[in-house]
């Protein structure tokens, strides 16, 4: 059985940028509807119902075909979101120097960097994600539709904006880019490098 997570800040936490009832009603409903589907998708599965869900969406193939589709959509959405709350946190913290240096050797500044990410977030037609992973051991940026993962193509997740219009709609209405703009402020940086491990 897959359970959401508490959030690890207050509902208000991430005020102003993304607001107290959006956060409400995207972790208790949304998030929670993820949930309750994937847990019924695999009633009787138990060992699919005893893994990680990062590990459910990185074998989505091997999923039964019967019930693949319902697990992509819900499993992911379990892992992106559980991703999600982790990575933001109240006013953000500062990035590493370290990681400063990553971001700019792979994509040329940190604005640069920052440009191609909110780039990829605006150009995914109608709902998904924008993501920075680990692909290989670089540093990658990509997007992907609905609720699919990056573990679902091979790729370690480490920043993830949701472009749903659930998580901005509320405050934002249609304007994503003003979203995303915001959202920045409000990252974790300290989670996202934890996320890098490069081998060797
Ligand atoms: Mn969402």
């Amino acid at each position: 059985m897959f359970t959401v997570p508490d959030l690890p800040y207050d509902y208000n936490g991430l005020e102003p940028h993304v607001d107290e009832q959006t956060m409400k009603i995207h972790h208790d409903k949304h998030h929670t509807a993820y949930v309750n589907n994937l847990n019924a998708a695999l009633e009787g599965n138990d060992t699919w119902l005893k893994m990680p869900v990062e590990e459910v969406a990185s074998k989505i193939s091997e999923v039964p075909e019967k019930i693949r589709t319902a697990v992509r959509n819900n499993g992911g959405g379990h892992a992106n979101h559980s991703l999600f709350w982790s990575i933001m946190c109240p006013g953000g913290s500062k990035i590493s120097d370290a990681f400063k240096k990553n971001l700019t050797e792979t994509f040329g500044s940190f604005e640069k960097f920052t440009e191609q990410f909110t780039q990829a977030g605006m150009t995914r037609f109608g709902s998904g994600w924008a993501w920075l992973v680990n692909d290989s051991d670089k540093l990658a940026i990509m997007s992907t539709a609905n609720q699919d993962s990056p573990l679902m193509e091979g790729k370690i997740p480490l920043l993830g904006c949701d472009v749903w219009e659930h998580a901005y709609y509320l405050k934002y209405q249609n304007m994503r880019a003003d979203y995303m703009a915001a959202w920045w402020n409000v990252v974790n940086w300290t989670e996202v490098e934890k996320r890098f491990n490069p081998k060797g």
